[in-house]
């Protein structure tokens, strides 16, 4: 017998008091949303639950997998569903969901039952006694191991009955959309990615600005970004991509300013303007993938002189991450096979042999007076961004 229907769990959801009809909502129409591409679906909020049934053909392996990615799932069960009547009928209906699997088998089996409808005719300790008996008389194979059984046998009473076996973990986190919109700097490379997954994962909706320098880069780089933002999109939902021309405004820094200050000069530029893209969006907040000391430019000091013309708070959840975690993470989300393509990125085509890893402020602020009309550039590049949709 084929599970038409999936019974979700929601994680921290289900603390949030005045808010939680919001944040259950958000939940709901974010599975609905993604479950398009595998069918047609009903989502119906009950009782700290979420239950999602087919309504036709639909494809169950694709469900599950798309399921899996949705923030603020702690986890979800394929469940059997039955009319609610009484305890014989309920009784009757645990032993043929239970022998349709696993009849003929010899294991061990322990009932659960949650009873939210609480004028039930039974409570959950009766029931769990009529139906483990019914079982056990049923199956000679079977017995009862209360503390560590091969298969719990769930049972949830609500507006309808619920029987299962299966819990699948989700991937945590709040649904995406209730703690506001942020944009992501994404790059090519290994820590955006993953940086944009978590800040999603908390319920952050995501915009993303590529920064590009064709020709030095190409459009095989591109591409990769797009990948990127599809994956991360696949958790996030569906992300407008920036993709910036950044190749005058690099160029226009490499002639008037220090080499060695390059990278920093780069960073505040691409602050500036992602910011400028983050405030016609109405997006709160700036998102990218430093970790702390990694490279010259994510030292606390560059970090300081890059933010500083934010404006706005800039998130950085790889802070106080270990690269290894970072690219086990990458691997999780899928993310690390496309990072790793060798691609070239803005940032590395014109990087000085000895980049400053303790920039000041002033001096930076001094050095960037010589940049003479470079707010007219910055205008060009966010004028002719090219936009594209991702994910959906
Ligand atoms: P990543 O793996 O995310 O590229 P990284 O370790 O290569 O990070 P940097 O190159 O120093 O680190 O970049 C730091 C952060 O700056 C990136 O995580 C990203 O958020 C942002 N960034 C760097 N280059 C670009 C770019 N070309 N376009 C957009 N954002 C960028
Ligand atoms: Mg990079």
């Amino acid at each position: 017998m084929e599970y038409r229907t999936f019974l979700i769990k929601y994680a921290e959801i289900g603390v949030k008091g005045a808010n939680r009809a919001y944040f259950e909502r958000t939940l709901a129409s974010n599975i609905e949303r993604v479950l398009r591409s595998a069918g047609q679906f009903q989502v119906k909020v009950a009782d700290t639950r979420i239950s999602v049934s087919a309504e036709g053909d639909f494809d169950y392996d694709r469900t599950v997998s798309l399921i899996r990615k949705v923030p603020g799932i702690a986890s979800f069960s394929p469940v059997a569903e039955f009319e609610r009547r009484d305890l014989p009928a309920l009784i009757g209906d645990a032993v043929s969901f239970f022998g349709e699997r696993f009849g003929d088998k010899a294991l061990s089996f322990k009932c659960d039952t949650k009873r939210s409808y609480k004028a039930f005719p039974a409570q959950s300790p009766e029931i769990n006694s009529e139906v483990g008996a019914a079982v056990l008389s049923a199956f000679p194979n079977v017995h009862v191991d209360v503390h560590d059984p091969d298969v719990y046998l769930r049972i949830e009473v609500r507006d309808r009955v619920f029987i299962y076996t299966d819990d699948i973990e989700g991937i945590g986190g709040l649904p995406t959309g209730t703690a506001g919109r942020m944009t992501l700097l994404l790059s090519g490379g290994i820590d955006s990615p993953v940086a944009g997954f978590l800040m999603a994962k908390r319920g952050v909706q995501l915009d993303a600005v590529y920064f590009n320098a064709p020709p030095y880069t190409s459009e095989r780089a591109l591409m990769k970004v797009v990948k990127l933002a599809e994956i991360v999109a696949s958790y996030a939902g569906p992300i407008r991509l920036y993709n910036v021309n950044f190749t005058e405004i690099q160029m226009y820094i490499y002639d008037k300013c220090p080499h060695d200050e390059l990278t920093i000069l780069m960073r505040r530029y691409m602050t500036r303007i992602a910011e400028r893209i983050a405030r016609s969006r109405g997006s709160i907040g700036l998102i990218s993938g430093e970790s702390l000391g990694q490279v010259a430019s994510q030292t606390a000091e560059s970090l300081y002189v890059t933010d500083e013309p934010a404006g706005m708070p800039f998130y950085r959840p790889l802070i106080a991450f270990d690269k290894m975690d970072i690219v086990g993470l990458s691997e999780r989300i899928g993310a690390y096979e496309t990072s790793i393509l060798p691609y070239e990125d803005c940032c590395t085509i014109f990087v000085a042999r000895h980049p400053v890893t303790k920039p000041k402020l002033d001096i930076i602020q001094e050095h960037e007076k010589l940049l003479e009309g470079i707010e007219e550039m910055i205008d060009k590049a966010i004028g002719t961004a090219d936009v594209r949709e991702i994910g959906g």
